[in-house]
């Protein structure tokens, strides 16, 4: 299976670099102004309408071609947004952000990676050890390269192979932790408390501001909001690599809910408001997705997803629904376990995915997994 990775590296840019930046924003900005007047959405018909226009400026054509479908990008999202909501504002970019998959080369002797810029003329910028070290390693292919003004970011692929799974590692995330089961009998938790408070504290700083100018506001909000982002990335960078490892030690495949898990996080007694519990974790508990899926995908550890229906109050011994006691435990009414409901709702993932694959060498642990009666409802 195809695996894709990207890496980044802070850079400094220089004149020429910071002119090629805005040449390609005015560019792009005026292709979606032509895609906007002409009511065009395709790759083709734009770059008919748009290329010979984009006469005036002085650069490579591949920067014309990257500016071309990167406008198509826009206008598509323009136009499903705007379906949706009628006030959608016109797209414009005010970023300088330049995304390209032709032209580049990574120079390993030079150490650094070369631009086109003028014919026979590249730019080059200089990359550091740790990005030299990783695009050096065997059979991986670049593939794109993403400038701003101060970082650069590769993305490189490679063939990976498949694992056969020899058992399975199912994840529940919650509003303060990750809970995870093996399929080994195996159990971790992880706290994640911390991305929690950094995003909680964000929110209340962002909602003082709200009276200021709204200029000032989207600024602040801006910044302030991608550093509180990166910082819970970064938790959460740490909390997906250990599971990912943990798979590759084990060779086991990895089960999660699929993403309407969010409806979860919304469930009474988290002690936050609807609102609160939303925001704050939707785009936490995709990005941890995402950072599990493309890093199993690039060890070859199959991913499965199960529905989150169900999963949280159904008993992992015997299917009968469970109640809620103290200290975040729950109580079977028929067959009397007590459990921490995390260990509890991961459980029952666990055995949602032990549906789904066929185990190379099953443990102890595993069958009994298996042999729990399942109800009618589960089997979707
Ligand atoms: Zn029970």
């Amino acid at each position: 299976m195809r695996a894709v990775k990207a890496i980044q590296q802070h850079y400094t840019a220089g004149p020429e670099i910071l002119q090629m930046l805005d040449q390609f924003r005015q560019m792009l900005n005026e292709c979606v102004r032509i895609g906007l007047a002409e009511n065009v959405t395709s790759l083709k018909s734009l770059s008919t309408k748009a290329y010979n226009q984009l006469a005036t400026y002085d650069v490579m054509s591949y920067y014309k071609l990257c500016a071309i479908s990167k406008a198509t990008g826009i206008l598509r999202n323009y136009r499903k947004a705007k379906r949706k909501n009628a006030k959608t504002k016109e797209p414009y970019a005010h970023q300088l952000q330049l995304t390209t998959c032709y032209g580049f080369k990574i120079k390993t002797i030079e150490k650094a990676i070369s631009l086109p810029f003028k014919p026979e003329e590249p730019l080059s910028i200089p990359l550091n050890a740790h990005v030299l070290r990783v695009l050096s390693e065997p059979n991986i292919q670049t593939r794109s390269i993403t400038l701003t003004d101060r970082q650069l970011s590769i993305s490189y692929a490679k063939e990976a192979e498949p694992i056969q799974p020899r058992g399975l590692i199912a994840i529940d995330r919650n509003l303060d932790n990750l809970t995870v089961a093996d399929s080994d009998g195996q159990m971790r938790r992880q706290n994640l408390a911390k991305a929690t408070e950094i995003k909680a504290r964000y929110r209340e700083i962002r909602s003082h501001m709200q009276r200021n100018d709204v200029r000032i506001r989207q600024r602040v909000t801006g910044k302030y909001g991608r550093k509180q982002r990166d910082k819970v990335k970064k938790i959460l960078h740490h909390a997906s690599k250990q599971i990912v490892m943990r798979a590759k030690e084990k060779k086991f495949g990895v089960v999660m809910e699929n993403l309407t898990g969010i409806r979860k996080l919304y469930r009474k007694g988290n002690g936050q408001g609807r609102m609160y519990r939303g925001r704050m974790n939707s785009w936490s508990y995709a990005e941890l997705q995402r950072q599990i899926e493309y890093k199993a995908r690039w060890e070859g550890i199959p991913l499965i997803y199960v529905n989150p229906h169900g999963t949280s109050l159904k008993c992992s011994i015997c299917g009968s629904k469970m109640k809620p006691e103290e200290n975040r435990t729950l109580k079977c009414r028929s067959c009397g376990f007590t459990v921490d409901r995390d260990v509890n709702a991961a459980r029952n993932i666990l055995a949602r995915g032990m549906r789904f694959v066929p185990i190379a060498s099953a443990s102890e642990a595993m069958v009994a997994v298996q042999r729990r009666p399942v109800d009618a409802d589960e089997l979707t």
